[in-house]
């Protein structure tokens, strides 16, 4: 795709890289069978293909506004596009170079600055996100139906074992995931001691900033990763093995890191090492390590459980059936292999911005998985699970915390 780019984008940091983001397009239309937006709306500007045109458009100098702020709004940012598209464009990343211009560009009514200017404040701090879902949870029994649904359910998270072993990861404990859910990375840190590995907790690590960084504000995440890379400098520098996280979506971010501060000289090198280190629960607790740790087991003995496979894991970190092999040797039955490479509608703060949209996903993937009747749903990003738990019949759990559970011997923690 031949694009002129206007001389003040040309001339900018991100001129470069989003002209050789569009060069690459062939403008096959490959990606827009994938995409579930274009699958519900059939509008081609509701597609990854049209809308690299609505931004090649701003990008050589046209004038947008409304109309292009509203297509490029209703993107899950899921990338099933790029695990498709036979060019290897680089979709996500042109959109997160472009975010920042069209929040310039196109003023938003106010009710939805302060809204989205909120979701900020609010989601991207575990002080005030759990200052929120405690609220919600004392005043759960007086919310009409429809709201008691937000409030996720409070778990025991049991105890997190002290470090022990000479391999150490770090843990990014997140800021959503440590309010709404802490037994996940509890779960997570038993699991690794038990093969061979202690997760550490490191006091000043923040959000991963995708929060910011996907709602158009990038300055906003640059800090979020400034301060994370200071945290764990000097444990990276006393040999920590890597730096894990157990949402897929903080870990997509993770590996972001390097594209993030690649401008910045102070941070760019040290984003960069991060972003290697950069280690997903997937990645972390592998079906082959199970195996050698765990008895065999019986296939279906743990339970009979869907897979909701994040789309930050298919399309970002590109990992798919690592999870489901590692559930597998921990003794559950899948009861759901195909049809689910495409998003779930949560996408982040996606179901709060886009709740028409985000809802009709969910409604088709829950129908989707409740063929196979599973007892539960299992997944591994804490937006996903949070989204199909209002509206899910059967629990919905991180994976991790299943195989923690499962352990052989193991006493389960309270409810
Ligand atoms: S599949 Fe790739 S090359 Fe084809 S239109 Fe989509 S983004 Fe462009
Ligand atoms: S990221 Fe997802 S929603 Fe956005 S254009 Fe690509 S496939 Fe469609």
């Amino acid at each position: 795709m031949r694009a002129i780019l206007a001389p003040e984008i040309a001339g900018s940091t991100i001129g470069p890289e989003a002209e050789a983001i569009l060069r690459s397009c062939v403008h096959c239309g490959f990606c827009n069978a994938v995409c579930p937006t274009y699958q519900i709306r059939g509008d081609e500007r509701d597609g990854p293909r049209g809308r690299i045109y609505l931004m090649k458009a701003m990008l050589e100098g046209e004038a947008v506004g409304e109309t292009t702020q509203r297509h490029l709004d209703r993107c899950l940012t899921c990338r099933a596009c790029e695990s498709t598209c036979p060019s290897g464009v680089r979709y996500a990343r042109l959109t997160e170079l472009v975010k920042p211009k069209l929040e310039r560009d196109v003023a938003r009514p106010a009710g939805k600055r302060l809204f989205r200017w909120l979701l900020r404040r609010v989601m991207s701090d575990a002080g005030r996100a759990g200052a929120l879902i405690g609220l919600g949870r004392a005043v759960r029994g007086l919310l009409p139906d429809r709201l008691a649904r937000w409030v996720p359910a409070s778990r025991d998270p049991g105890a997190w074992p002290e470090p022990r072993h000479a391999r150490r990861l770090l843990c990014l404990t997140g800021c959503v995931q440590a309010s709404a859910a802490p037994r996940i990375n509890a779960a997570a840190a038993r699991v690794l001691d038990r093969l061979g590995t202690s997760l550490v907790r490191v006091p000043g690590t923040v959000c991963c900033g995708a929060l910011p960084y996907h709602l158009g504000h990038a300055d906003e995440a640059r800090t979020f990763a400034r301060a994370n890379i200071d945290a764990w400098w000097p444990a990276i520098e006393a040999g920590a093995a890597g730096v894990f996280s157990a949402s897929s979506g903080c870990s997509a971010m993770l590996r972001d890191y390097a594209d993030l501060l690649a401008d910045d000289p102070h941070y760019c090198e040290r984003a960069a090492r991060v972003a290697e280190l950069a280690l997903d629960a997937s990645s972390a607790v592998t079906a082959a390590e199970l195996a050698a740790a765990l008895p065999s087991q019986t296939p279906g003995c743990a339970g009979r459980i869907a897979f909701q496979p994040p789309c930050t894991l298919q399309h970002a970190l590109r990992a798919p059936g690592r999870v489901e092999a590692a559930l597998e040797v921990a003794g559950f039955e899948l009861t759901q292999r195909a049809g689910l490479e495409s998003c779930c509608g949560s996408a982040g703060t996606y179901s709060l911005l886009q709740p028409e949209l985000a809802n009709e996903l969910r409604t088709r993937r829950l129908a989707h998985l409740a063929t196979g009747a599973p007892e539960a749903i299992a997944s591994a990003n804490i937006g996903c699970m949070l989204h199909l738990e209002r509206e899910s019949n059967v629990p919905v759990r991180h994976w991790i915390e299943l195989v923690d559970e499962a352990w052989p011997g193991r006493a389960r923690p309270s409810e």
